[in-house]
């Protein structure tokens, strides 16, 4: 049987969101904001016709589009929306890549009729269907096309080209920077050799390209002649660091805030550690102050760990090092690395069986009531001082809580 690549891309994923439990929004200028709300990080085709763009200021986009509707972000429902997404995929292909919150590759294997068309079709339609959201569905030999063909097609295309000369008029069109990996200063070093389009690309000595990009180029030169040479990861590759931080949004000097922050994201990095199955053999603790000053805290575990009194133990003595009295902080990051399989984890030999035995249904117990309850609703005491910003819920999610990039 022919085998094929496809890719999946959500239309405006945020505003598409939005208009399933809103069906106000429809047809209407759309922008969600993010970033405190400061700052429209999607908007629907209708606004991006106004003139605004993805990253502008409200203000500004206020001035272009004043009839325009702001929302804010809730990347919690986003990211129900994308699982569900995901599952109606696996439906059809037995093997998906989740490669960001609204984006998939999938293995394509035509129905009985032997028609890749029509099953970029039906994709397509099926997650309108079950999940509201439209789509743009590409199928080719090898992902590199596929996603070139998707984001040619949007909005709610469906499109399968899989031989020579049809794929030869689409790169033919489409200038080098229109491939993911190859933007302004990889496309200048190609330039100079004459090669602008993606044809242009495709048909250039495989050794020069290599000699210009890297592997990383030579990889793209297969892809774009149909060779796939980069199979579908249907699991990740394991990290070589997990983090969790960012702006505080009001700067403090306060100590009890700056360990309420600690904590937070403590608790948010170690929802991470255990959504990967890993334990953290190292944490730094980084603080960026409004004056451009910053301090860091770092220490190395003697035996990894994934549990918040450990953990916690860890941290404090690394944000005392990384705080500088009456500095005025605006950001964090907490970042574990050193990273181990938990399952290859040895046992703490100097740590009591009761103790760990404790501490571990105590996890285990917050885990349940979360799950159960909403994501924070059992938290440390020691983030009280943040009482607003766990009252807002459009915090729940901040943007790096979303496994995968972000989507536009
Ligand atoms: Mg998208």
């Amino acid at each position: 049987m022919l085998k094929a690549v496809g890719h999946l891309d959500a239309d405006c994923f945020y505003v598409s969101a939005e208009r399933v439990r809103d069906d106000f929004l429809r047809g209407k200028p759309v922008g969600v904001l993010g970033n405190q709300g400061a700052c429209v990080i999607a908007k629907s085709y209708e606004m991006k016709a106004a003139g605004v763009g993805t990253g502008m200021p409200i203000w500004d986009a206020l001035v272009r589009c004043p009839e325009g509707i702001y929302v804010k972000r809730d990347f919690r429902w986003y990211e129900v929306l994308s699982r569900q997404m995901l599952e109606v995929v696996q439906q059809w292909s037995p093997r998906v890549e989740y490669y960001s919150i609204d984006e998939f590759f999938f293995a394509a294997e035509p129905g009985p009729d032997g028609s890749f068309q029509r099953l970029a079709e039906r994709i397509r339609g099926a997650i309108l269907d079950r999940v509201g959201v439209p789509v743009t569905v590409g199928i080719a030999r090898t992902r590199t096309l596929a996603k070139l063909i998707s984001d040619m097609a949007k909005p709610f295309g469906a499109l399968a080209i899989l031989d020579r000369r049809a794929e030869e008029e689409l790169l033919a069109e489409r200038p080098v920077t229109e491939i993911t990996g190859i933007a302004g200063r990889r496309a200048a070093r190609l330039s100079p050799w004459g090669i602008l389009t993606c044809l242009d690309l495709a048909q250039a000595d495989r050794r020069l390209v290599r000699s210009l990009l890297t592997a990383t180029g030579e990889a793209l030169w297969w892809e774009l002649n149909g060779e796939d040479v980069r199979p579908i990861q249907s699991r990740r590759p394991s990290h070589k660091a997990l983090s969790r931080g960012g702006s505080f949004g009001e700067a403090t000097h306060r100590p009890t805030v700056l360990y309420a922050w600690l904590v937070r994201n403590l608790e948010r990095l170690i929802e991470e550690l255990e959504y990967h199955a890993v334990a953290a053999g190292r944490l730094t603790v980084q603080v960026i102050y409004k004056d451009g000053r910053s301090g860091v805290g770092q220490a190395t575990l003697p035996v990894p760990a994934d549990r918040f009194d450990v953990l916690l133990d860890v941290v404090r003595p690394c944000l005392r090092r990384a705080w500088i009295p009456r500095a005025l902080a605006s950001h964090m990051h907490l970042i574990a690395d050193n990273l181990t399989a938990r399952r290859d984890t040895p046992a703490d030999l100097f740590e009591s069986p009761a103790r760990r035995a404790r501490a571990e249904a105590v996890a285990q117990l917050k885990r349940e009531v979360n799950a159960r309850h909403g994501r924070f609703v059992l938290r440390s005491a020691a983030t009280l001082p943040l009482a607003s910003i766990y009252r807002d819920t459009a915090n729940e999610y901040d943007i790096c809580d979303i496994r995968g990039k972000i989507c536009f």
